[in-house]
């Protein structure tokens, strides 16, 4: 993160660090649908369709990210929509001889913003170390996509007290590379035991990790880049948990997986983060 002059190098000055919002003025709120390896087609177009008409006026900035197949199909089911389009991943290199990989440059093209950089479920099919999440956030911002950077802790960790060691670990690697653009990196905490398994971590979880996340932003790049970053919660969020979660100050939206595959859940989970006024 150092530029060598002695200062932060993300974000570059001058340029904000996230998009205004509702929350203290600073940070949007960001709700993103990981849809993980479900949906073929005919399912996805359903989906756009069933949330298009569902949106009314949300506060939130909104995501989705399908597998790579679906994405030519879904950003033109969401083109002229509050939605954006993400990867789930990507190689850090921009082209080469990486068979089954997909490039920034590709996602680029298949209509992508965002992308996911160090799901846990990466980290934990294709033993994503924390050097390799650096790189892929690097190569995300050199590619002109936003990363989403995901760090959590294992349940084994967290009952021995290394939650914070986790996730500062994580943290710092996933942030190494960056060297000033896009300077809107956001943050996603899921804790891997809530992902999947319907034991969210309670407001009061989520807004420690979440307040401790944030201040070691503000170490590696400054307190306005760890005031405008948003941080989101991920691991179970349904609508009935939501708002309770979103009540807490330092939680500023939300990753969701399960709960985003039906369209319904996935709009009242969006309510929950309020409406634009
Ligand atoms: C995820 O995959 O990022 C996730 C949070 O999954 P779920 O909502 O199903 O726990």
């Amino acid at each position: 993160m150092s530029n060598g002059s002695g200062g932060p190098a993300w974000p570059p000055r001058g340029e904000p660090a996230a998009t205004a919002g509702p929350r203290g003025g600073e940070r949007r709120p960001l709700v993103a649908a990981n849809w993980k390896m479900h949906l073929v087609r005919r399912e996805a177009l359903a989906w756009c369709r069933a949330v298009r008409e569902g949106l009314q006026s949300p506060a939130a900035e909104l995501v989705v990210f399908p597998s790579f197949p679906l994405l030519p199909a879904v950003a033109e089911a969401i083109a002229g929509s509050r939605l954006s389009l993400g990867g789930q991943d990507l190689h850090p290199e921009a082209k080469g001889a990486h068979t089954g990989d997909v490039s920034g440059p590709q996602l680029r093209d298949s209509g992508c913003a965002w992308v996911l950089c160090g799901h846990s479920e990466r980290r934990r099919d294709h033993g994503e170390s924390d050097e390799l999440v650096g790189r892929k956030v690097a190569a995300a911002e050199r590619h002109g996509l936003l990363p989403v950077l995901c760090v959590g802790e294992r349940r084994e960790e967290r009952q021995a007290g290394r939650t914070f060691e986790v996730l500062e670990r994580q943290l710092r690697a996933g942030l190494t590379g960056l060297t000033g653009r896009p300077a809107r990196l956001a943050v996603a905490y899921e804790p891997v035991w809530a992902i999947g398994t319907g034991d969210t971590a309670t407001p009061a979880t989520a807004q420690e990790a979440h307040a401790f996340l944030r201040r070691i932003l503000g170490e590696s790049a400054g307190a306005a880049a760890a005031q405008g970053t948003r941080i989101l919660y991920g691991g179970s969020v349904t609508p009935e948990n939501a708002a309770a979660l979103f009540a807490q100050p330092e939680v500023d939206g939300f990753l969701v997986g399960g709960a985003s595959l039906d369209p319904g859940k996935f709009l009242a989970i969006i309510a929950g983060c309020g409406r634009a006024g």
